[in-house]
């Protein structure tokens, strides 16, 4: 039994009093009582994790980043930080592959792959990404896609490393526009990527692992959506902005 995982990605939004007032509201309404049943984790813009590690000490929810450099160590990468800083700042996972970094920052999927590996040298759980276009879709093109992107990560790591990631899927017409992939259709796609897991690491292994779904969830579709079989939780972009809509996410996870 896989406990469901929800993952509030804040993108870059946010400043330090309306962070301070939606934790607040966070925790006023239930989020610490959610724990045992279902596992937090709150992802907020680089500038911010300090201030939400702070607002956050005592409590089991988790420290997310959404981005880190690849391969770096410390040194002269102007504007860049690497996975060892991110342990300094309490994160214990970090988004790689967003389907918005893939678009706007040209990341590649062998990049994906270099910065899930640094990740998890530095024991940092990697939030792989993974989704396909309006456009791929239409074309018949999805398994193509997913089997590029999926194998790519998988591939590059050993079976002991691969069993530590957890995987989202997030079509990409899906996110920020208020189209949900059905129920039924995110779970055919789930289900053929832990199938496509499978063919790496066997059955056993990939059927431990995390595959979150990502693209416009709402509380009023969270429930159906987190029902399906292979959908452990979710990846949450807009809706993790207002406490009651998170919060009403976290508790069809229960
Ligand atoms: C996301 O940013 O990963 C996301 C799923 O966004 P939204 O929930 O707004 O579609």
């Amino acid at each position: 039994m896989r406990k469901l995982l929800v993952a509030a990605n804040w993108k870059m939004n946010g400043r330090l009093e309306q962070n301070r007032a939606l934790l607040q509201s966070l925790k006023n309404n239930g989020l610490l009582e959610l724990n045992h049943e279902v596992d937090v984790l709150i992802i907020p813009p680089a500038c911010y994790l300090s201030q939400v590690s702070q607002e956050l000490v005592g409590t089991q929810v988790k420290l997310g980043a959404q981005n880190i450099c690849s391969w770096l160590q410390d040194g002269a990468f102007t504007g860049e930080m690497n996975a060892q800083m991110m342990v300094d700042l309490n994160v214990s996972h970090v988004l790689v592959g967003h389907s918005e970094r893939r678009a706007f920052c040209a990341e590649s999927d062998e990049l994906v792959a270099e910065k899930t590996k640094a990740c998890l040298v530095s024991g940092l759980v990697p939030l792989v990404c993974v989704g396909e276009t309006l456009d791929e879709r239409e074309q018949g093109l999805l398994q193509a896609v997913l089997s590029r992107q999926v194998l790519t990560v998988a591939k590059s790591l050993d079976e002991e490393a691969l069993s530590k990631v957890v995987w989202a899927y997030e079509p990409v017409w899906a996110i920020g526009t208020g189209l949900t992939a059905t129920p039924e259709q995110a779970q055919e796609v789930h289900a053929f990527i832990r199938s496509l897991l499978a063919t790496v690491m066997g059955q056993v292994a990939a059927d431990k692992l995390h595959i979150l779904y990502g693209g416009s969830v709402k509380a009023n579709n969270a429930v159906e959506l987190f029902a399906q079989k292979d959908i452990d939780g979710g990846l949450i972009g807009g809706a993790s902005l207002s406490a009651s809509d998170f919060l009403g996410i976290c508790n069809a996870a229960k």
